[in-house]
């Protein structure tokens, strides 16, 4: 799945064959490596830190003549790759669903991102995953500014056999999603998933939409949802959730197209946020669980 950002950390490795690493081949090592970041759909800020990071940690090292200096290459690399992913931390949303629901509260989940990377489908997948845990699902339909978007929700719950939530098109979104933890609370559900708009024209409405919902239903998670493929975008859209209305963790969509695998990196290095489910297809049943451990493995594996 994330071949071509494997075979840019491999490149580096290799690349280094001395047994002392001199100024001269780490920089040129780190230019090849920045590019090939970039090539895998690194965003170029985090490819440029990524890079001059490890630039940083390598600087001066001597490797023993016994040791292959591009294991010690993979190590550094390893090492800074683990930190930036240990900060984010994982999150067992199971785990914190369940603590919740014996207090008898509802746990609220808020998703955002922008129309067309996945999230309605997002948010029919994580319900249908929640379902398979024995945890009680309720949707609110907050986008109530696209044409069509609470019937297509509306359509997946019915195929999941789930309530819906929802008012009329134009209604306040903030308030459809307080009808929809009245809802919760009411028929002791354990989980309430609300969609939201995701216009892209008017972003400083929608991110004044975003933050008043939240300020009215306090969600306990918020995950922001990205389409894998756009790269650059996915980055500078997380930045831009993160900044104003902020998320909890991502969700990374069509990751069964993308190849390159460069938008997890970038989005867990940028905003410090795990990424927690990758979209894999259109089915209720593609959504797999992020590994972080087998991604760094396959990322750093020769
Ligand atoms: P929204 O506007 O963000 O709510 O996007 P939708 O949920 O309507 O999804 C947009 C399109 O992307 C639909 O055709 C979905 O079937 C498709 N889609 C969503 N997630 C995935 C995924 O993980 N893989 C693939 N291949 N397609 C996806």
């Amino acid at each position: 799945m994330f071949d071509k950002l494997k075979q840019a950390f491999s490149a580096v490795t290799s690349a280094i064959k001395e047994k002392e690493l001199n100024d001269r081949d780490l920089d040129d090592v780190a230019f090849n490596f920045q590019i090939a970041l970039i090539e895998s759909d690194v965003a170029q800020s985090v490819a440029e830190a990524l890079t001059s990071e490890v630039q940083k940690s390598l600087a001066g090292t001597k490797v023993e003549r016994s040791v292959d200096p591009s294991e010690v290459v993979g190590e550094r690399l390893n090492a800074v790759l683990k930190s930036a992913f240990d900060k984010a931390g994982t999150v067992d949303l199971v785990a914190n669903i369940r603590e919740r629901s014996r207090g008898g509260e509802p746990y609220i989940i808020l998703f955002l991102g922008i129309n067309g990377t996945g999230k309605t489908t997002s948010v029919a997948k994580v319900a249908n995953f929640l379902k398979k845990q024995g945890v009680s699902v309720v949707c609110a339909a907050g986008d109530t500014h696209r044409p069509g978007a609470i019937e297509q929700l509306t359509e997946h719950a019915e195929r999941l056999s789930l309530k819906v939530v929802s008012q009329r098109y134009g209604a306040d979104p903030a308030a459809v999603g307080r009808d929809g933890v009245l809802y919760a609370k009411a028929h002791r559900v354990d989980c309430l998933l609300i969609d939201t708009a995701g216009r892209m024209q008017t972003n400083q409405n929608l991110m004044e939409e975003m933050a008043k919902i939240a300020r009215v239903v306090r969600p306990d998670f918020r995950i922001f949802v990205a389409d894998a493929l756009t790269g650059n975008d996915a980055v500078s859209q997380a930045d831009l959730f993160n900044k104003h209305v902020g998320f909890d963790g991502a969700i990374l969509t069509k990751a069964d197209a993308d190849v390159r695998g460069g938008a997890a990196l970038s989005i867990v290095y940028s905003t410090g946020k795990p990424v927690i489910f990758l979209g894999v297809g259109q089915s209720y049943d593609d959504l797999v669980p992020f590994d972080t451990q087998k991604f760094l493995g396959s990322l750093l594996e020769r």
